[in-house]
């Protein structure tokens, strides 16, 4: 319930509070997983705010802590794992409206948090020829706000690595949630106090990028007859020092002809595929390195007309969690993992292991300088149980994973409590009114990670005990 005093605070500020767009408002793509969609279905909040300008978010802030109420940051709700989701009900914090975008200044973007990340790239291209380094695949609808505080990578990460090494995020603007919310400047790495952190500990109203110059990718799709070779191709296009690429994936035969239908006149059922997005200049490397390893070129973008590509899906919008999208709007029972494969060899021993239960896809992403096996591997759902133990299979096998069936920070990271984003929520953030329920070392410090148990959040419980 929200308390009338709060509306009344709130007055002028522009609120939602009809049922259906509280619904609305109140989910994320959390259904990808049916763990979490047995766990969240019941989630909503009790009002929508949409500050105009940083000045009503301070307002908004100073407000809920005033009158205990939780608030959760929201961009476009396109994350995975209920992260826009409010797990206490409260106050859902929609961003949208402040999206400006300044780039006057050469190699780098100021935009705020509710800009559309297309649009960011749209006028970055027309004022400077320029391009954010990396974009998630949902960057046609996705804010810059929710992918720096929800995502972790994209399209360039196979060049730049992930959101949080340093200088893919250059400074941050937050406002805290205290009686007198602050508005704090973060800079290099204290910026790391916000990136992927769920809006957990404070929420954005400025953000500073790297920009680089902006290219025609080339969309180029390679088969090839093993997997085996399309993930050596994958894995050497990704390493070639010389060649401008976006993106790099391979997946393992019969996903490509199964998940994509605009290629499975193209590509046979027991192909392999290797998908890339190549500069201009990069493309003849791409298709040497293609003919080394005995691939048929399957399709390349810079063949057709504008008309005809625009009649097939782009490269952009195949991989990353666009391939676990497609692969449910033909199959509602698949679902996916996140994990990371040392090396081919392990990968082998999970495919020989799960063989179709477990149809692999896997991103080239650059990792400490070097290019990494990044899995997003579908999974054929039967039970939570065996879901569990296709985890334990991986790790059995040396391969760690990023467990996208929960809710929580740490579970779906590296387990264990991360001290930097609990001392600045502590600062930030001293009544644990950010997004409650997500950090658990914020509400169960004594939490063991060893014992095999997944948190449950109390609040979750109240939540949907009464709905
Ligand atoms: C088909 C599909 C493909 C995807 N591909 C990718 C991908 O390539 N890479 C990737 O990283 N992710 C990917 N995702 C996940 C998601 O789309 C991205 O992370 C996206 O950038 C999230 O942006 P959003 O605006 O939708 O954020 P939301 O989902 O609205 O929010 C994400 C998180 O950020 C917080 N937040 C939002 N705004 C603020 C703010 N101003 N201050 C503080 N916290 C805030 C929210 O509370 C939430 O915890 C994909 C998801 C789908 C469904």
């Amino acid at each position: 319930m929200i308390p009338q005093g709060l509306l009344k605070d709130l007055e002028g500020v522009p609120l939602e509070t009809e049922a259906s767009v509280l619904r609305r408002k109140s989910r994320d793509y959390f259904w990808y997983s049916p763990v979490l969609k047995r766990l969240l279905d019941g989630v909503q909040a009790d009002l929508v705010a949409c500050p105009r300008d940083e000045a009503e978010v301070v307002r908004v802030l100073r407000a809920c802590h005033a009158h205990r109420v939780p608030v959760t940051a929201r961009g476009a709700g396109t994350g995975n794992y209920g992260q826009a989701m409010p797990l206490s009900g409260g106050l859902v914090l929609d961003l949208h409206h402040l999206a400006q975008v300044d780039c006057s200044r050469p190699g780098r973007v100021v935009c705020g948090p509710g800009a559309n990340i297309a649009a960011v790239n749209a006028t970055l291209r027309s004022a400077r020829a320029e391009a954010l380094r990396i974009v998630p695949s949902t960057a046609a609808t996705a804010t810059l706000g929710g992918f720096v505080a929800g995502g972790s990578g994209g399209l360039g990460s196979v060049r730049w690595g992930g959101l949080r090494a340093a200088g893919n995020v250059l400074r941050a603007r937050v406002v805290t949630c205290e009686a007198q919310p602050r508005v704090l400047e973060l800079e290099g790495e204290d910026v790391l106090k916000i990136v992927h952190a769920y809006g957990t500990t404070g929420i954005v109203t400025e953000l500073e990028l790297p920009t680089t110059r902006a290219e025609d990718w080339v969309d180029v799709i390679v088969g090839l007859d093993r997997w085996q070779d399309a993930a050596m191709l994958a894995r050497q296009l990704a390493e070639s020092d010389g060649l401008l690429l976006d993106e790099v994936a391979f997946f393992v035969a019969p996903l490509p002809h199964d998940v994509f239908p605009a290629w499975r006149s193209a590509l046979r059922r027991d192909q392999s595929a290797v998908i890339v997005m190549a500069a201009p200049s990069a493309l003849e490397g791409v298709l040497a390195a293609a003919r080394r390893a005995r691939g048929e070129i399957v399709h390349r973008s810079d063949r057709l007309s504008a008309e005809a590509r625009a009649g097939l899906p782009s490269v952009a919008e195949m991989g990353w969690n666009h391939t676990t999208l497609r692969a449910l709007q033909a199959d509602r029972s698949i679902t996916y993992l996140q994990t990371r494969y040392p090396d081919l060899a392990a990968l082998e021993r999970v495919h020989a292991r799960l063989g179709d239960e477990l149809p692999i896809h896997v991103e080239l992403i650059r990792s400490a300088g070097a290019p990494s096996l990044a899995g997003l591997p579908l999974v054929r759902f039967s039970t939570e149980e065996r879901l569990r133990e296709i985890m334990r299979i991986h790790e059995e096998e040396g391969c760690a994973v990023f467990d996208p069936h929960v809710y929580t920070l740490e579970e779906g990271g590296w387990r264990r409590p991360d001290p930097l984003l609990l001392a600045f929520k502590r600062e930030a953030d001293p009544l644990g009114l950010l997004n409650p329920g997500k950090m658990i070392a914020w509400d169960r410090p004594d939490f063991d990670f060893g014992a095999g148990k997944a948190f449950v959040f109390s609040g979750l419980e109240t939540t949907t005990a009464a709905t």
